[in-house]
């Protein structure tokens, strides 16, 4: 099936307009009438609604899933591309991530899983490429560069940030953690500008950039402590846990499995195509109504759409203060992220910074094609931000800023435009966190508002919407179990 989502180019099609992808949701709808009341209406089929829809029919409740787009995953999808998987959004899991295990566990996916880099051939260096001239280093090299460059930054205590975040799945800042949230990590930088060599700076600037998909400006150095503090304190830990090991078969094919878990139960009623327009609730009951003016009802409402679109959905009564706050402010990432298969073999081992010129930013080979060509995937952000579809010259100039390649297919999805989502995963500015970070997970009424967006511990990344969703089920579970339903 064909997602709308996403885009592809080769040079004998040129820019087309959605692709494969086994997420698709085929029928779209299971609804049979619209008198029925559930239980619980979840709202939004991405990690968090799943497994809230999943954790919630299996519990016996009546559940009603109602998603915006054709497909499951929301922010984490994968297309099927002539039998190869390209990842248009999430991608990387590690065991470290308790809740994400969990779930590769109970589907029994542990040896689903490859390693994206392969160095053993080719150009199996890291190119650091400036307005100034290409520098070329060997990846041990590259480990030490950035391992000494990312622990300047973070030392702001002398144990590399273990004081500032010593529990980074608890919700509760010290002062201390706060006062670093106020600060972006370009205050950061100035602190610390006359230690750091000229590489240092430019490797530790592009991987928070990578990082945060904003500028230095609008990156909460905080967050970034967090980050640092959730992948074990060290650069090795950052790259175990962001960016190594990824599904064979694609994230589509790991989202799959909730959803049909859920549909097996016989308590999941689902309709995709079906962005929500509104929400009138109130203590006994929610009433919600999709943009073609269909009425669902139920007795409570899981929320999973993400913090950059909530003031797209007209709740009555208004949402809580605080919550419109956050949501008006909403998150900074705007990466770009766009795969390449490209047919020069010898790159599959390279890894490359391409900064502070250049619309990607960071970029590595990720596999190799049935056709056995060579992929490649970049990461830009707001950091000379551009949409890959509006000009595709542009798109693959930014990509020949890593090295010379001969591109013969372009695959991404422009998560700015993306009206579901306008932005990529959740990185907030300065301050957002202290000030808000409470309000985005309180509830209402007989609404609980979840998404990793405002997760604990891995919050902005899979982990983190499954242990939301987890949340959310609990919750209204506990509310049913105490009105005697469970
Ligand atoms: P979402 O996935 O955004 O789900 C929300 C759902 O709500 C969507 O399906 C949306 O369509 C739907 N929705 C929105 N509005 C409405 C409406 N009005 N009516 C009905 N439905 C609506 N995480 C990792 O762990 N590892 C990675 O490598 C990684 N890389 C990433 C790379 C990119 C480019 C992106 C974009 C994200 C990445 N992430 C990664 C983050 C991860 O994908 C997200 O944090 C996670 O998928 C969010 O899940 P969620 O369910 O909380 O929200």
């Amino acid at each position: 099936m064909t997602s709308k989502d996403g885009y592809s180019w080769t040079k004998a099609q040129g820019l087309r307009a959605g692709v494969p992808s086994i997420g698709v949701i085929e029928p779209p709808s299971n609804v049979k009438s619209t008198d029925t009341v559930y239980d619980v209406i979840v709202v939004g089929a991405g990690y968090c609604g799943l497994t809230a829809a999943r954790d919630a029919s299996l519990a016996g409740l009546k559940v009603l899933l109602l998603e915006a787009r054709d497909r499951i995953g929301g922010r984490s999808w994968s297309s099927n591309i002539e039998g190869y998987p390209y990842e248009m959004g999430g991608t990387w899991v590690y065991w470290g991530q308790a809740n994400v295990w969990r779930e590769i566990a109970r589907y029994g996916m542990q040896d689903e899983l490859e390693i994206s880099y392969d160095f053993s051939r080719g150009i199996n260096k890291y190119l650091l490429s400036t307005p100034q001239g290409v520098q070329s280093f060997s990846h041990e090299e590259e480990d030490e560069l950035m391992q000494s460059s990312l622990a300047k930054l973070v030392n702001v205590d002398g144990c590399y940030g273990r004081n500032v975040v010593p529990f980074p799945h608890s919700g509760v800042l010290s002062p201390e953690a706060r006062k670093y949230d106020h600060m972006s990590v370009a205050d950061r930088i100035a602190e610390i500008k006359n230690d750091l060599t000229p590489n240092e700076r430019l490797c530790a600037e592009a991987f928070v950039l990578l990082c945060s998909g904003g500028t230095l400006e609008t990156t909460s150095f905080y967050e970034f402590l967090h980050w640092w503090a959730l992948s074990g304190y060290s650069y090795e830990g950052c790259i175990d846990y962001l960016v190594k090991y990824k599904f064979r078969g694609g994230q589509s094919s790991f989202a799959i499995r909730f959803f049909r878990e859920a549909l097996a139960s016989g308590n999941l009623t689902y309709s995709f195509n079906s962005p929500v327009a509104s929400v009138q609730h109130g203590d006994e009951s929610v009433q919600i109504t999709t943009r073609a003016g269909k009425t669902f009802r139920g007795t409570k409402m899981i929320c999973a759409i993400p913090l950059n679109v909530l003031n797209d959905v007209k709740f009555d009564p208004p949402l809580a203060t605080g919550r419109k706050a956050a949501a008006t402010t909403g998150h900074v990432n705007q990466c770009v992220k766009v795969h390449a298969e490209i047919s020069d073999r010898d790159l599959r081992s390279f890894t490359g910074i391409s900064y502070p010129h250049n619309g990607l930013i960071y970029g590595f080979g990720d596999g190799t094609t049935p056709a056995g060509n060579t992929h490649v995937v970049a990461f830009g952000g707001q950091h000379n931000h551009f949409h890959p579809e509006e000009n595709v010259d542009h798109t693959k100039a930014a990509f020949e800023g890593f090295a010379p390649m001969s591109i013969e297919r372009l695959v991404f999805h422009n998560w700015s435009k993306d009206e579901f989502a306008k932005g990529a995963w959740f990185f907030p500015a300065p301050g957002l966190i202290s000030t808000h970070l409470k309000d985005m997970r309180a509830r209402e009424h007989n609404i609980v508002f979840a998404c990793s967006d405002w997760a604990l511990g891995w919050r902005s990344f899979i982990d983190g919407a499954i242990e939301e969703g987890t949340r959310a089920a609990i919750t209204v579970r506990a509310d049913f179990a105490g009105r005697s339903k469970l």
